[in-house]
């Protein structure tokens, strides 16, 4: 119960804006409210506290009206939510093109919702792992991994195009393989649930193990080694729900409490800039492309993983993470 009103707690305080104004805060240098900085941190919460103290005082004096607030409560929801309607209507469109080529018809019965999950995780796996193996496409999943702490909030972190390129390829690959409309939007249910869930940061849970499931799924303490930038932790536990194809394609990692875990990303990167985080890695790979020699390598940098070079000074994940494994012991009481 306590973890549930932290939850809430840690939403509101997301949802009025207040995370920059804590911080200023806490560091007792008022000085700072003359900055950009300061200013901007007292600015957020502004509109969110005024919005809510507006209705509670049309309530009171009788005048409220949903129709007022119409335009503004759709352009919200459009705005923080334009990516997940292209992504639906992506959705529809691979049903429409592909449904005729499934391979057979499932129905919603507990052996298709397991044949249909395994499906849908591999269709994830997919989409995840080459959102960081493809450049062009760690571009639009890097915003997600941008946030330097882990909170229920970074759900919301995702540059727009995300959501419609991760649809494309878990839509169609369930579609193909048979997995029926209604058994899809289900699973995309529970999977929508589930992936917001492993978001929980310490101040809820602070273990994220849950014991034995965490034998069995992934729970918040994988996504958390997933959103780590520390050697051992790097590109791993692509999976959501079921850790099936970590296990299969050997991306299984689970967390050594002897490594702390540093969330973000490798670049140093400006700190708690939105800009950074939502265009950042696009100017890199425009500057990497423009100045590389000859068309063969503008286009490996555009389709190689981050960290490939023209000039073989690689710094992938895959090369980082195997020099780290020639000495890493892991801790005996995890395994
Ligand atoms: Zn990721
Ligand atoms: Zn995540």
């Amino acid at each position: 119960m306590i973890d549930f009103l932290e939850g809430v707690k840690e939403w509101l305080v997301g949802f009025f804006g207040l995370p920059a104004l804590l911080k200023l805060l806490q560091t007792n240098d008022y000085s700072q409210f003359m900055s950009w900085n300061g200013i901007s941190a007292l600015m957020g919460p502004l509109i969110p506290f005024l919005l809510v103290f507006e209705i509670i005082r049309m309530a009171f004096y009788r005048r409220f009206k949903v129709v007022d607030y119409r335009i503004s409560f759709f352009s919200l929801v459009i705005n923080s939510f334009i990516g997940r309607i292209i992504s639906i209507g992506m959705v529809s469109i691979c049903i429409g093109l592909f449904g005729r080529y499934a391979i057979f018809k499932t129905e919603i019965t507990w052996y298709w919702l397991i044949y249909g999950y395994v499906i849908w995780e591999f269709g994830h796996f997919i989409y995840h792992f080459l959102a960081h193996k493809v450049r062009l496409f760690w571009c639009l999943h890097s915003t997600h991994h941008a946030p330097e702490t882990m909170n229920l909030s970074v759900n919301f972190a995702h540059f727009f195009l995300e959501a419609p390129y991760a649809d494309l390829i878990r839509t169609t690959t369930c579609i193909l393989l048979g997995v029926s409309p209604a058994l899809l939007f289900l699973i995309m249910f529970i999977d929508g649930f589930w992936g917001s869930f492993i978001h929980i940061g310490e101040n809820i849970s602070k273990d994220g193990r849950f014991g034995f499931l965490n034998k069995i799924i992934l729970t918040p303490s994988h996504h958390r080694v997933h959103h780590a930038k520390n050697a051992l932790y790097m590109d791993t536990n692509f999976c959501n729900l079921l850790p099936i194809w970590d296990h299969v394609f050997k991306t299984y990692q689970e967390e050594d409490k002897t490594v702390k875990i540093e969330y973000g990303i490798t670049r140093e990167m400006k700190k708690h800039s939105f800009l950074d985080a939502y265009f950042g890695e696009i100017v890199l790979l425009a500057k990497d492309v423009w100045r590389a020699p000859g068309i063969k390598n503008k286009f490996l940098y555009i389709f190689m993983p981050p960290g490939w070079s023209h000039t073989k000074d690689h710094k992938t994940a895959k090369i980082v993470r195997s020099e780290y494994l020639k000495n890493y012991k892991p801790e005996m009481a995890n395994s």
